[in-house]
């Protein structure tokens, strides 16, 4: 039995009393929340405000980046260590958002997500196909190649210790959403990619969440799809009404 997960990206908004002032809310709106596990990811400046807003609730924390190596001469960036040590559990690898702008490729993500692994985080691994890709029938083809490259070398995996993220990139941020038939077959998809991997015992406990514009009035039919585990919400988590919807789906 997967228990459902649904993560709020914040992306590059909420300074960190803007944040706190968010966190705080959700935490009173989702504190009788049981059978979700809720996870906040705020910007990097922003998690210890969050950290403290969460303690002792039902809400976890995640980052949305984290580099490669453990440490080093990497003047800006952010090491796993510095993630634990700011009280993060998860770590959101490979964001389309990151592949647009900043020229992620499938190598640099497994790095990302093998290091995150080592260190004791549990990677949130975006996947996903632009309109383009979905136009010309590319979209098993990219997931394919995601799932293979991302998650290569990862011999086998504590099926908790990963979670997969599906997100079409037409539908993040553009209020155009999967159909709920659209998203269970790409899910499949990718779990059936997992169990050719790993075997279909472990294939069958990965969470695969679905991002793209989930809100409160579609988080529920999404949510009924069989393969679907949880959601990676964007814009919608940074109202804590709606993000507090969406987790009582
Ligand atoms: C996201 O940023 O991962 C996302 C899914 O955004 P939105 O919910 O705004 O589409």
């Amino acid at each position: 039995m997967r228990k459902p997960i649904i993560a709020g990206n914040w992306k590059m908004y909420k300074t960190g009393s803007e944040a706190k002032t968010l966190a705080a809310g959700i935490v009173e709106k989702v504190q009788k929340v049981q059978e979700v596990q809720i996870v906040l990811c705020p910007p990097f400046t922003a998690l210890g405000a969050v950290a403290e807003a969460i303690k002792g609730s039902n809400i976890e924390l995640g980052a949305q980046n984290c580099h490669f190596e453990d440490k080093g001469a990497f003047t800006g960036e952010i090491s796993t260590a510095f993630l634990i040590d700011a009280g993060c559990k998860y770590v959101i690898i490979g964001h389309s958002e990151r592949r647009q702008y900043f020229a992620e490729d499938d190598a640099l993500i497994n790095k990302k997500i093998k290091r995150a692994q080592a260190s004791g985080l549990i990677p949130i691994f975006c996947i996903g196909e632009t309109l383009l890709e979905r136009q010309k029938e590319q979209t098993f083809d990219v997931l394919r190649r995601q799932v293979l490259h991302g998650l290569q070398e990862i011999s086998a995996t504590d099926p908790e210790r990963l979670i997969i993220a599906y997100e079409p990139v037409w539908a993040i941020g553009t209020g155009v959403t999967a159909t709920k038939e659209q998203a269970q077959e790409a899910h499949r998809y990718i779990r059936d990619l997992l169990a050719g991997l790993w075997g279909s015992e472990t294939a069958e406990r990965i969470r695969i969440q679905y991002g793209g514009s989930v809100k409160p009035d579609n988080v529920a039919e999404l949510m009924a799809q069989d393969d679907i585990d949880g959601a990676l919400v964007g814009g919608a988590s940074l109202d804590a009404d709606s993000f507090a919807k969406i987790v009582g789906f």
